[in-house]
């Protein structure tokens, strides 16, 4: 963290600012007035540090009870005319998808933007989810920044898109860009943009109407023909290099590529380097303009080929026929982050000459480092409440592994190590107490625990609850 306050530093000031500190900038550089959210690592520190540094500013910003809720603010707060912007991890955006497919028919009027933080690794989240495949399902522009620098003019360019075009818009991040420090310049601070007015308009606004929604549905498609012109204002999507080898990068993949190629003597002759930076729609005359001449195509994304897929159909589509590798053709695995040992092996295979690894002096290659799984930190009262439980097991007579105990999303979901060897599941936000409920209506005729944290419980916990309540199943519940 810079040693000036991020949020209230002029423009043209150089901070080192870690991605989510540099998007909590570009949330003032914007003029956004509300700010919502779930916490969710890799997300949480961009509405930790507006809370941390706004004081005097003005803004609105605040955890909500879960993501759904979140974006439902924070559109409200659009329709209204205010600048808004929403927060949450890769699994917090299937939370809201169900509002966010409804706001892409009925648009918006202040900017929003959703930022959705993905995980690949998975370093602290239960799946490997791209969430770029939401783009496709919700037919809403997502875009993606590779460097804490862009993270912040992206965070600019989103809310600005989002007034140009009418709709949400998805800024995708990863935990390499989210949690990376480096340095960024300001920009100029814009002032908050906030209610101007809302006036009834039940066609675009009310979902009930099968034929509005029919027609929402052709608005939609319209705004989104207009997407790749309007982007060129912003600068977005450019191209590197003008040789024939062509490597299409997103996000921060195009760090892993770049520091290869640092390694390659006059790399610009023989590599082109395309950086798709807006990643729905397509950008399909940019794509068709900057691959023309390419002999073949390596496709550099974390994590699903969603790139590649969407270029070998423009190839096809286009009837070109050049060849495209990367995660379907095996030059680079479709499990697990990217990183500059993968890359510089994908490179190698379609320069045709093997490039080195790029690795700093005195950093250390190949060290056996053990592993051991993360504990509960000490002190931590979550430790208390699981002995009592399995105390409480074993004077009630059971073995303890004869109840099975439902575990939740949340630190004490480690309560599954040793010694502990606590929780038998942990599935999803609020689980816990509904798939218990489901053991037992499905015939298991012994005790079940759930066991669920506070904030889980609030977030997704209580209908479950609610359920097993008016169902009248015989469940332990011990909210944490
Ligand atoms: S709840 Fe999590 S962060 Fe808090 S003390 Fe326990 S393990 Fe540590």
């Amino acid at each position: 963290m810079s040693v000036l306050n991020p949020l209230k530093a002029p423009a043209g000031v150089r901070l080192a600012l870690m991605g989510n500190e540099a998007i909590a900038r570009g949330v003032i550089e914007s003029g956004t007035y509300v700010v919502t959210g779930y916490p969710g690592t890799p997300s949480s520190e961009v509405l930790m540090t507006l809370h941390e540094y706004s004081e005097g500013l003005d803004l609105y910003a605040e955890w909500a009870v879960n993501e759904r809720v979140a974006f439902e603010i924070a559109l409200g707060a659009s329709l209204g005319g205010a600048r808004s912007l929403v927060t949450m991890k890769g699994p917090g955006f299937n939370v809201a998808s169900d509002p966010i497919l409804s706001a892409a028919y009925s648009g918006v009027n202040g900017g929003l933007t959703i930022l959705v933080a993905d995980d690949p690794g998975p370093i602290t989240t239960q799946t490997e989810q791209d969430s770029r495949w939401y783009a496709k399902l919700s037919k809403l522009p997502m875009i993606t920044p590779s460097s804490p620098q862009e993270a912040k003019d992206f965070t600019v360019v989103s809310q600005l898109l989002s007034e140009d075009v009418m709709l949400p818009v998805i800024l995708r991040t990863t935990t390499r860009v989210n949690h990376a420090v480096s340095e960024v310049i300001t920009g100029d601070v814009r002032p908050p943009k906030k209610y101007r007015e809302f006036r009834k308009d039940p066609p675009r606004y009310v979902r009930a109407g099968m034929a509005w929604n029919l027609e929402r549905h052709k608005w939609l498609n319209n705004q989104l023909k207009t997407v790749e012109g309007l982007v060129r204002k912003y600068g977005l999507n450019k191209v590197w290099g003008e040789g024939s080898s062509c490597v299409v990068v997103e996000g921060v993949s195009y760090n892993y590529v770049m520091e290869v190629l640092s390694r390659v003597e006059s790399w610009e002759r023989k590599i082109r380097v395309v950086k798709v930076d807006v990643l729905y729609p397509i950008p399909r005359n940019f794509l068709l303009d900057s691959l023309s001449g390419c002999k073949e195509i390596l496709v550099v994304e974390e994590l699903d080929p969603y790139l590649e897929e969407s270029i070998k159909a423009l190839l096809q589509d286009q009837d070109l026929r050049i060849k495209v590798f990367g995660k379907l053709s095996g030059y680079l695995p479709l499990e697990g982050e990217l990183n500059t040992r993968v890359v510089s092996q994908a490179v190698s295979r379609i320069l045709g000459h093997e490039v080195a690894e790029p690795y700093h002096d005195g950093m250390i290659k190949d060290l056996e480092v053990p592993t051991r799984p993360p504990p509960l930190c000490p002190g931590c009262p979550h430790r208390n409440s699981y002995i009592a439980m399995l105390l409480g097991i074993a004077k009630a007579g059971y073995k303890r592994d004869e109840i099975p105990v439902f575990g939740d999303i949340g630190c004490y979901a480690l309560s599954v190590n040793p010694p502990l060897n606590a929780i038998w599941t942990e599935h999803s936000m609020g689980a816990s107490i509904s798939m218990a409920m489901g053991l037992k209506v499905g015939g298991f005729d012994k005790p079940v625990i759930a066991t669920i944290g506070d904030s889980t419980f609030f977030h997704a916990g209580i209908q479950p609850l609610i359920e097993a309540v008016n169902k009248r199943v015989d469940l332990l519940v011990l909210v944490l």
